[in-house]
């Protein structure tokens, strides 16, 4: 037969899966000599056979768990149902992973109506062993017979409050006694059968319960929404017990080896004397600092300092321990790797290797890269949280915490910012006209929309907090109020942000600022190292690229173009251009234009110096361009003097049904060869200028969205080229620049040999490959990605989680066909999923240059790049 029981001493911290997470380390502990009760574990592999075989114990693993107990008679020198002198012990539930919602805990296992009268008597402490007893029954009943543990509190706090009691040790041996029958009796009531009075029986039933708890629903539901296989199984830990609760020389505990919040690296821990097992965490009682028990127990305090180190020493990492004192002696019950904050994580992991306890590639493997955002964005302060009044939830759209006035569209939301107000934009969706208020705004909230809208991308772009598509909120634009459930919201009221989770709630919620500290700088540095991908940005301003640049991008992998006509001294321009009913008066436009760009170009490429800076030429369709509401298109009219019927022709002519998959990208550049031809001389004039007036290297990069077939790059490039050549003719000044293609159409992916032809680089726009992909709408999808979800249809959202089988097929099909055609071919990512880490780690597998993302990604990029160039390499 299979070895389903292990003593302790026959254990180790490697034999987790089987052991599970707590049996494994208590192993552990006891092999490298920390005193650690004896008792044994009963397999996962047992737990998975007990159910395979229909939810029963075998009478050979039986035998075997007897056995076991027997041994552990002998090394204590108690029998198990001795009524004199029983030995008494835990059982508790380990899984692989640790699982809240799954069977934890029981006490005092092996007592009975005997054996509790000669526990009494033999520690002379009645009070200890009827409330040892009391807790059994009271376990046995929640734990293992399935009662809820709130109608035995319910019907403590009623016995306390008749007694006038506060604390549940006021209880005296009498009133336990009582209690102890009024539990019989409960769970009589309530399951119809006799608390089990035979230690053999009560140890069988709870390991029984603990391995059927596997699959309970709670735990199912957890394990599916934590990605953890259902096969697992738990293990069974069966320990000897020891008490904190025979008078004031015990207690109990839990503390960390550093402090879990800050990371400091200092013991951080809590007790409690004369109490057992949860009280600690419970609450009942206020548990006293552990820096306490330096004045009450020194001896079991400095040898308690001295576990923690020993702990930390051998696991490298910081530990979460459970303790318990036993008239003066110290037991240790549990270790585990600490629970932390992202500040914590940090500074830990750089403590750690200064230390010389773990090397760098550790310290950068111990971050998890997701955690990082919370650093770089203000957040909420906790206590304030706690009493928030929160609306709704959507979408966590853009990290950060936001609190201000509510305003309904970008000019009041601007000009109430200019008046020193702090200003939260609410619009049901946004579009490129927004982007003032949103600038303005310390965070914005969409009612519509998912991970890719408008308002979520561009809100990361600036590292503004974001929450978007929630669905709760009716926004009626027109009256400048929203609506959730009954309540109404009016302009200038307060309302506050979590980008970070996607909460809304009403009136001001107080803030902490962001703050990078020395460590989080090293551990950068540290990364780089390791790293052997580019990180790039996606920045459509100078202050955006600043920004980046302070974070570690090493170039720009897509500057968008459309934003930077919406400034107000230039949209009328645009319109113009748009509406021009001849090529002439569409250069004439574009000729205005044109200095604008120039300078924009000029500004970004002094900002990134001598970094790649990869211009998209426009992608958005012509319409977005041009107003919507009649009092607009009136003064629309009147300032480009034609009338008004003419301008609704000209807008309802620009009218899609499809304007995702329309009239736009690389088929403006073929419809309208002259706004390429003027964004192209306004890149390569702009890094002529700044190379001669300032020195840097530029490097310019024109990448054309939305190619679906070579021959529109083919068309575009030559147009590109000869502009391009035109200038650098006139001049002396060399400037490099290269001229390539974004891959977003899955019919380029496909095809990308043809592509490369005519690229000198490729660059995943993930956001519409993604779209396309799926062949839904990435501005729709959000209406249903929640119940896809929730259907498991999806495992995560794709347009924030790179699908890797899908749309990575055609990832992976275009680096192939694309390189076999150009071999140095250049090629990154600047969809969402570039500052996604698990995304990022696919890209690494498929030998992409660089990845690229908003700005305030790109710390976490190059933490995910280094980790995933230490795991791949
Ligand atoms: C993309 O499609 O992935 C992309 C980066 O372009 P945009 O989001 O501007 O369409
Ligand atoms: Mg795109």
């Amino acid at each position: 037969m299979k070895k389903y029981v292990y003593a302790f001493e026959d254990g180790k911290k490697e034999m987790k899966s089987l052991l599970g997470g707590k049996g494994a380390n208590l192993a552990e502990m006891s092999k490298i000599g920390l005193p650690v009760p004896p008792g044994f574990t009963i397999t996962t592999e047992a737990c998975i056979h007990y159910i395979e075989i229909g939810e029963k114990l075998e009478d050979s693993l039986k035998e075997s768990i007897f056995k076991h107990l027997e041994d552990l008679e002998d090394e204590i020198g108690k029998d198990f149902g001795d009524v004199n002198d029983p030995l008494l012990v835990s059982v508790r539930s380990g899984a692989v992973i640790s699982m809240p919602g799954m069977m934890d805990t029981i006490l005092n296992l092996g007592l009975n109506d005997k054996s509790v009268e000669g526990l009494a008597k033999k520690t002379s402490n009645p009070r200890f062993a009827y409330d040892s007893y009391r807790r059994l029954i009271q376990m046995f009943g929640n734990v293992v017979l399935g009662i809820p543990g709130y109608e035995f509190d319910n019907y403590l706090e009623r016995k306390k409050e008749k007694k006038d009691y506060d604390n549940d040790t006021d209880l005296t041996v009498d009133d336990l006694k009582d209690i102890i029958q009024d539990f019989k009796a409960l769970i009589k009531n309530r399951k119809d059968i006799e608390f089990p009075q035979k230690p053999e029986e009560q140890l069988i039933m709870a390991v029984k319960a603990v391995f059927s708890s596997w699959n309970n629903a709670r735990a199912i539901s957890y394990r599916n929404h934590n990605d953890i296989p259902h096969d697992l199984g738990t293990a069974v830990n069966v320990q000897t017990m020891v008490f904190g609760n025979i008078g004031d020389n015990s207690g109990t505990g839990v503390a960390f080896t550093r402090n879990p919040a800050t990371g400091e690296n200092k013991v951080f821990g809590e007790f409690l004397l004369n109490a057992q097992g949860e009280d600690v965490v419970a609450g009942i009682r206020t548990p006293k600092d552990i820096s306490e028990l330096n004045n009450l127990m020194p001896e079991v305090y400095e040898e308690f300092m001295e576990v923690t180190e020993t702990l930390e020493q051998h696991y490298k990492d910081m530990q979460d321990i459970e303790f318990t004192i036993q008239e003066g002696d110290l037991y240790l019950l549990q270790t585990r790797t600490g629970k932390r904050t992202a500040d914590a994580a940090v500074n830990i992991a750089v403590d750690m290797e200064e230390e010389g306890l773990i090397d760098k590639e550790t310290a950068v493997m111990r971050i998890d890269p997701e955690d990082i955002s919370q650093l770089l964005h203000p957040n909420f302060k906790e206590d304030e949280l706690e009493k928030a009044d929160l609306l709704a939830t959507g979408l966590a759209a853009s990290p950060g915490a936001a609190t201000g006035k509510i305003y309904f569209n970008s000019e009041d939301a601007a000009e109430a910012a200019a008046d020193g107000e702090d200003v939260i934009l609410v619009r049901k969706e946004t579009s490129p006209e927004d982007i003032e208020g949103m600038v303005k705004s310390n965070g914005i909230l969409t009612s519509r929309g998912g991970m890719t809208s408008h308002a979520a991308v561009v809100a990361r772009g600036m590292g503004k907090c974001c929450v978007a598509g929630a669905g709760d909120i009716q926004v009626d634009e027109s009256t400048r109020q929203f609506f959730v459930d009954d309540r109404v919201f009016n302009e200038g009221d307060y309302i506050s942000l979590n980008g970070s989770t996607g909460e809304v709630y009403a009136g001001v919620v107080e803030t902490t600022e962001a703050h990078l500290t020395d460590n989080f700088k090293k551990l950068m540095i540290w990364s780089d190292e390791y790293r052997d991908m580019g990180v790039y940005t996606n920045a459509d301003t100078p202050k955006d690229a600043q920004v980046a640049i302070d974070f570690g991008a090493e170039g720009i992998g897509l500057c968008r173009t459309e934003h930077m006509f919406f400034d107000s001294e230039r949209i009328m321009s645009v319109r113009e251009m748009i509406v021009a009913d001849s090529k002439k008066k569409r250069k004439k436009a574009l000729e205005k234009l044109f200095p604008y760009q120039k300078e924009d170009f000029k500004g970004i490429f002094k900002v990134m110096q001598d970094k790649n800076v990869t211009v998209r030429l426009l992608d958005p369709p012509l319409h977005e361009f041009l107003p919507q509401n009649e009092r607009d298109i009136k003064n629309l009219a009147e300032e480009l003097t034609i009338s008004v019927e003419e301008l609704r022709r000209i807008i309802s002519d620009l009218e899609e049904m499809n304007p995702m998959l329309g009239h736009r990208g690389c088929r403006l550049g073929i419809s309208y060869p002259e706004i390429y031809k003027m964004q192209v001389r306004a890149i390569i004039s702009a890094a002529i200028e700044v190379k001669e007036e300032e020195g840097y290297e530029v490097k310019a990069d024109i990448m054309i969205p939305l190619v679906g077939t070579d021959r529109e790059l083919e068309i575009i490039r030559e147009k590109a080229e000869e502009v391009a050549e035109g200038l650098l003719e006139d001049t002396d000044t060399d400037i490099y620049y290269t001229i390539g293609t974004m891959i977003e159409i899955p019919r380029a992916a496909l095809l990308a040999d043809r592509i490369a032809k005519y690229a000198d680089f490729f660059s995943f726009g993930t956001n519409d490959l993604t779209q396309m992909t799926y062949g839904f709408s990435r501005d729709d999808a959000g209406k249903f990605i929640g119940q896809y979800l929730e259907q498991e249809i999806f495992a995560k959202d794709p347009f924030q989680v790179l699908d890797q089988d899908g749309v990575g097929k055609l990832i992976e099909n275009t680096v192939k066909l694309g390189r076999e055609e150009k071999p140095e071919l250049k090629i990154g990512i600047c969809g969402e999923h570039g500052g996604e880490p698990s995304s990022i780690e696919f890209c690494h597998k498929n030998n992409l240059n660089y990845v690229s993302c908003s700005p305030y990604r790109v710390p976490i990029a190059r933490l995910a790049a280094a980790q995933s160039a230490i795991k791949n390499n």
